[in-house]
Parts: structure tokens; sequence; C-alpha cells
């Protein structure tokens, strides 16, 4: 949208939820045609013209002096978040010389915050940037959040969970506070950052799949999240009431850390005591005599921690012949970078040619299967084989004519700050392709 028009809504819809009464103004008469005050009754207040107040709300607020936008935001009641994001348009008005513009947000998290993060072992806390993705998250915050981390798209995020996943209605019992607190802190982002690329992604991408996100969108709140208290459905514990406090760290703006607790004595707070409660797993720290070591890769940074019941998925056409389909068995959170997917191919079913960016490594655990490299022959796979595909080859992989066949697949998602998809898919493996396994 563009920026006159986000300051038109946004000063009409202010001035449509103040009465008179609220204002301490007369109310005229008992048949008044607007919601709200008039506009020749905001500019009571202030003290500027009507035509000055006109033209600031056609959205011209280009070298509005502070002293009037500050008399403008008392004559609208409005709030802190409110405050903020009307200087914010203001700002955004003028042309902003590079040096004062705010800083890029860190791709990556720094180490000593991931740190800081696993330091605080009794307390679920979690990292988010203005986009609300899910960056980092400590093990109980992992265990808490499960339901949202087990979204094959990544980095989780909380607006995308919140308004496409039918698991968030069941895991935020206030959802539509969750609903219009998302839509709200996402507006005053978007204030703030117009241009950010990522940011107008992702709404572009809710109001594009969620009429209700287009519904809040459209109400232009804004509204911080500092402070506060949320219910929470866990798969496993049940019903959580927690508090909450999110902080932005000075050093790296846009990031914030959000810590929940349970007041002391709550039944909430008896789930949270006990590491185990929500499902998390301690860490082991020694390894038994004559455990074999897996590929270090892969094992780095993996923590234990159950995925909640989720229904599988069934493969779009676009990627597979015939049935497939697959349940998320790990998509780990940065640092780490670890997919394991189990997949399932009914008889016939296989896999378009496609290629991973990182490479795969395919397990079989059961039926029979068949794997070809591009320019090789057709490979019979069976439970208990493993074959590794290195980044960039063209392959496919499927069941055997006359069998079922799963495999686990195993990868790590591109670096953060990586562009493009991890996984590039290519033309259907023909009936001729598919053909007979070389013995
Ligand atoms: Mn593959």
């Amino acid at each position: 949208m563009d920026h006159r028009n986000e300051i038109r809504e946004f000063l009409t819809t202010r001035r449509a939820t103040i009465t008179p009464e609220q204002a301490g103004l007369p109310a005229y008469g008992g048949n008044r045609r607007v919601k709200g005050l008039r506009r020749e009754e905001v500019c009571l207040l202030p003290g500027v013209s009507i035509d000055y107040y006109v033209r600031m709300e056609r959205g011209n607020l280009a070298g509005v002096s502070d002293s009037v936008l500050e008399a403008l935001a008392r004559a609208l009641q409005l709030d802190d978040a409110e405050h903020d994001h009307l200087f914010d348009l203001a700002r955004k008005s003028v042309a902003v010389p590079p040096a004062r513009r705010r800083p890029a947000a860190p791709k990556q998290v720094r180490q000593p915050i991931l740190q800081m993060l696993e330091a605080i072992p009794d307390a679920p806390a979690w990292l988010r940037n203005a986009r609300h993705d899910l960056l980092a998250a400590n093990r109980m915050a992992r265990a808490l959040y499960a339901p949202m981390l087990a979204d094959p798209h990544q980095p989780p995020n909380t607006a995308r969970f919140v308004y496409l996943d039918p698991a968030a209605k069941t895991f935020f019992p206030d959802w539509d506070r969750a609903s219009d607190d998302i839509a709200a802190m996402l507006r005053s982002e978007a204030g703030k950052n117009p241009y950010d690329k990522a940011l107008t992604d992702l709404i572009g991408e809710l109001s594009t799949r969620s009429e209700d996100f287009r519904q809040r969108w459209a109400a232009h709140n804004v509204r911080f999240h500092r402070t506060g208290f949320k219910r929470l459905h866990h798969p496993i514990v049940g019903d959580l009431e927690l508090n909450f406090e999110a902080m932005e760290f000075p050093s790296d703006p846009g990031l914030t850390l959000l810590v929940y607790t349970a007041a002391a004595g709550a039944p909430s707070a008896r789930c949270l005591e006990a590491p185990g409660q929500l499902g998390e797993h301690p860490r082991p720290t020694q390894r038994t005599p004559g455990e074999r070591r897996i590929g270090r890769r892969f094992t780095e940074g993996i923590e234990m921690h159950l995925i909640p019941k989720t229904p599988s998925t069934k493969g779009p056409g676009g990627m597979f012949t015939g049935d497939v389909h697959f349940d998320v068995i790990a998509a780990g959170v940065a640092p780490s970078r670890l997919r394991v997917n189990i997949v399932r191919f009914a008889p016939g079913a296989r896999t378009a040619w496609h290629r991973h960016a990182n490479g795969q490594t395919l397990h079989v655990t059961d039926g029979q299967g068949l794997v070809q490299a591009r320019g090789g022959a057709v490979v019979e796979m069976r439970p208990g084989d493993t074959v590794y595909t290195p980044p960039g080859e063209w392959h496919w992989h499927g069941a055997a004519p006359e069998h079922f066949m799963s495999h686990l697949a195993m990868w790590e998602s591109l670096a953060d700050g990586q562009d493009g998809p991890e996984t590039e898919w290519g033309e259907h493996v023909s009936d001729g392709e598919y053909g007979t396994p070389q013995p």
C-alpha cells in the first residue's frame, strides 16, 4: 500500500474510534453521520487549522513539526504504540539520509546471545526478529513451541503459524487475541520499516492466504507486545498460563528475547519445573562405550524433543508421480539446520528429477525402492541401505513398481542469509525412464 494511503487510513480509523464524549466535546444532536470524531472536532483540540488537519489526513505528514504531531496524538488519544507509529509514518514521509537508517537486522544471531539463551535453563526463552521469525529457542522453549516448530517452512514464523496452521487455534486458546496482536505488531513494524522486503513478502503472503489476516490488517491497529499474559494449550502438558516479558537488544535492533514464567505455585509452574514435563529430554552428556558416532555434521546441535501429532502431508503432484506421503521428523532450529522427513511411496510412485543444494542422505526403512543419478543406472534400494547424493547432483528416488517403499530423507537447509530453495525440482520421471532396475 502506498505511504499516503497508509497515513490516511491510520488517521481516519483512529478518528473513528473516539466519541465526542471521550474527547470532552459536547455531542451535537443525536443523529451524527460520522462514526467517531469529525475532522473539525479533531482540530478543536490541537489548535491547528482545519486545512492543515485535512492535509495531514490526506497522507501528507512531510514537514509536520513534532509539536503538532504530539498535539495530534493527544487529540486522537493515541496509546504508546499508536503514538510511535504516527511518528514513524511522519518520518518515512521525508527522504531519510542513509546514515539515519535503522541498521539492517542481523541475518544470524550472534554466538554469545545463543549462549545466553541456553544459560536460561528454567524458563522457556526464545528469540525473534521484527517479522516474528523464531530464530532460536532454548530447550524449554523448543518443547513449549513444538507445535509451531513442526512447520516444515523454516524458519518458523509466529504470524504464519497463527494464520495459516489450523493447529494454532488449539495451541492458542485465545486465538482471536493472538491474531489481533500479531497483525497489530506487524503493522507497527511495517510503519518503521516500510521497505523491508522480507516483511512485505510475509504480509503479502498472509493477505493472499488468510481472510482473518486481511480483516485485521485493514483495521490499521498497532501494538507493542512487551509484557503480558498468555494462555497456551500444549499437546503434552495441556493448559498453561504464562507471563511473558519481551526485551529488545540495544546492540541488535529488531532482535527480541522473550521469556515465559508461571506464577509461583500455580499449576503451570509445576509443568515448567521438572525437565521432561514438556516432553523434552536432557541432552546425553556421556557416550556409552561402543556407541557409534554418526556423522557429526548431522548430530551437532540436535536435542531430542517430541514432534506433536500432525497429519501426514501428501506430496504435491509437481514434485512426485503417484502417491507420496511424508512426515517431518526433525526441523532443527538455528544453529541446527538439520531436516529429517520420513517419506512413504506407494508402488510405482517416485519423485521428479531434483537436486539438493546441500546434498541429501536417504536411508531405506521398508519395502523396495529405486534410485538413479542423472547419467547413471537405476539402482535398487533395500531396507538398511543408505544412499548419499552430493550437492547439486540431479537424481530421483521412489518405490519399485510392485512394492511400497519408505525412506528417511536427511539434509541440511541453506545457511541463514542464503537465498533460493534448498531443493530444485525438474521434470517428472517418465515411465520409460522409470524402467526396470539393473541387478
Ligand atoms: Mn533427493
